[in-house]
């Protein structure tokens, strides 16, 4: 175990997603050392992970490493970790990587933390029905999207029924689900119609499934049915006001409000369903009693700050204030809002207003130059929305490297309709299953802490031991004359 320890007031900021790393970002002039945890390397554009899971752009470039990104920011550092526990009394934060853990004590900290997939208490989903939360996810999908065409080619070629292998079904009919089966659409009826003798991939089947009774709830009844014509004239299917209540590797049931129950049969499913806040706020809840809502948010003070607590703030997904949604926007407004607050306090000046979320509006896109967007009282849909899509996530993309390198696979993948990221490999679609199967993940598969030292040691004393036998050995052969040149008569 190690401790850190620094002079300057010093921030923890938990996570290197939007809500870390503008936070961060934003604390770069103030007169403190930040400490940035986040269990992954890199900070995670999330509304491109589609992209990679569709093949058109690579993992670096939606998701940068996050010691890269802030490499001109003296005042911050970067340690790998996942916070397993948060002590609000000793103003210490508890990370784990690879079975070593690290203590790091903080004078104020910030929790952005984000969300993780939801599957409504049935989590044994999970396993078949991939979400889409983290580049592990986005690579395993594409490995189950292009490997369900690869594996259907094969089994046409033998004769076999591959209808379930040309059957993806997305659940989940908001911004991502939406995103999601127009993509599978435009690869199948498009992008893939040559590369396949044995089957004809315009005869795949995708399948939108919500239990709401629209796509693209938070857009209203407009541009919902909007977005749902653009994706059945893509030839998606729509299927609203059903229920997904079971998901096994061969398929999913959908129960709808008349009592019906049907089966779809489909090797290659994503969950775009619901979202539930990162355990970290329970743990938060259990020390300051500040309540959780049923997505386990965590109920924040106006200023962002926990009751009892002016020094931790938590932002972002994690949060429940106003009904504010889970979009960037909250989190890096809210991440900017408590940086200026930990530096007006440093400067001794008044606090701000309560925070207030400013929203620059949602915009979804439906499949090449198709896209619905709302802004203020604006609606927008095809080219137009579309255009204001590619404009906004090519502005928020971290790093200019990433901008250019995203702009030019965009230029590539709508003008000439073809993917440059078909890659897949079996350690994508299996790896993350194995190592679910090990009682403590890929920990299971490196020497605890110490004990390398531990056996170092031993074998450097047994080694020292094996030399001085040999050496005591061949004294003793060379006093005896068995050894060395014979001594001249
Ligand atoms: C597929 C998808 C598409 C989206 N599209 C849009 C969109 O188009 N527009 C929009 O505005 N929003 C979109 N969103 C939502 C948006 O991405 C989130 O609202 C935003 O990322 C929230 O920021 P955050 O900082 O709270 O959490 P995140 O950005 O999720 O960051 C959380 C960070 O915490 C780290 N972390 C988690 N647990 C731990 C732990 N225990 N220890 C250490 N680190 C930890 C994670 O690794 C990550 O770095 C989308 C989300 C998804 C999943």
């Amino acid at each position: 175990m190690t401790s850190t320890q620094a002079a300057r007031h010093k921030v923890v900021v938990i996570g290197s997603g939007f809500g870390g790393l503008f936070g961060t970002k934003a604390l770069r002039r103030a007169d403190v050392d930040v400490t940035v945890i986040a269990k992954t390397t890199h900070h995670l554009f999330q509304p491109l992970l589609y992209q990679v899971a569709t093949g058109i752009l690579s993992e670096g470039e939606i998701a940068p490493p996050t010691r890269e990104v802030l490499s001109g920011q003296d005042n911050a550092r970067v340690i790998l970790g996942e916070v397993i526990g948060i002590d609000l009394t000793a103003k210490t934060v508890t990370s784990r990587v690879l079975g070593r853990e690290t203590v790091t004590s903080y004078d104020s900290l910030l929790v952005a933390a984000g969300a993780s997939q939801s599957y409504f208490g049935n989590d044994h989903f999970a396993e078949f029905a991939p979400g889409m939360k983290s580049i592990d996810d986005a690579l395993e999908l594409r490995g189950r999207i292009f490997g369900a065409f690869e594996m259907a080619e094969l089994g046409a070629t033998r004769g076999d029924d591959v209808d379930h292998l040309l059957t993806f079904v997305v659940v989940g009919a908001g911004p991502t689900g939406v995103e999601m089966a127009g993509q599978i659409a435009e690869l199948a009826h498009h992008t893939l119609r040559k590369d396949f003798r044995a089957i004809n991939t315009r005869h795949a089947r995708v399948v939108l499934v919500d239990a709401a009774p629209q796509v693209l709830p938070p857009f209203g009844a407009k541009l919902g049915e909007k977005a749902q014509r653009e994706l059945e004239k893509l030839g998606v299917e729509v299927m609203l006001g059903g229920m997904v209540t079971e998901v096994d590797e061969r398929g999913l049931e959908v129960k709808f409000k008349d009592g019906r129950v049907e089966r779809i049969n489909s090797v290659a499913k994503i969950w775009a369903a619901g979202v539930q806040a990162n355990p970290l706020g329970k743990t938060l809840s259990e020390q300051t009693g500040a309540p959780l809502d049923r997505a386990g948010r965590i109920a924040v003070n106006p200023d962002l700050t926990l009751p009892g607590h002016p020094e931790v703030f938590v932002v972002g997904d994690m949060i429940a204030l106003d009904n504010l949604p889970g979009v960037a926007q909250v989190a890096i407004q809210g991440a900017k809002y408590a940086a200026k607050e930990i530096t007006n306090r440093l400067e001794g000046k008044a606090p701000q207003q309560p925070f207030k979320y400013f929203d620059k509006g949602s915009m979804a896109i439906i499949s090449r130059f198709r896209a619905v967007a709302m802004v203020g009282k604006l609606r927008l849909t095809g080219i137009v929305a579309w255009l204001m899509w590619l404009g906004v996530h090519l502005v928020y993309l971290t790093g200019f490297k990433n901008q250019v390198s995203a702009l030019m696979r965009w230029a590539i993948t709508f003008i000439s309709n073809t993917r440059s990221e078909r890659t897949t490999t079996e350690q994508q679609i299996f790896a993350r299953a194995a190592l679910a199967r090990l009682r403590r993940g890929a920990a299971d598969l490196v020497s605890d802490p110490g004990i390398y030292d531990a056996t170092r040691a031993m074998m450097e004393e047994t080694r020292r031991q094996e030399l001085e036998a040999a050496a005591e050995r061949e004294a003793e052969l060379t006093d005896s004359g068995v050894r060395g040149v014979p001594a001249e008569r």
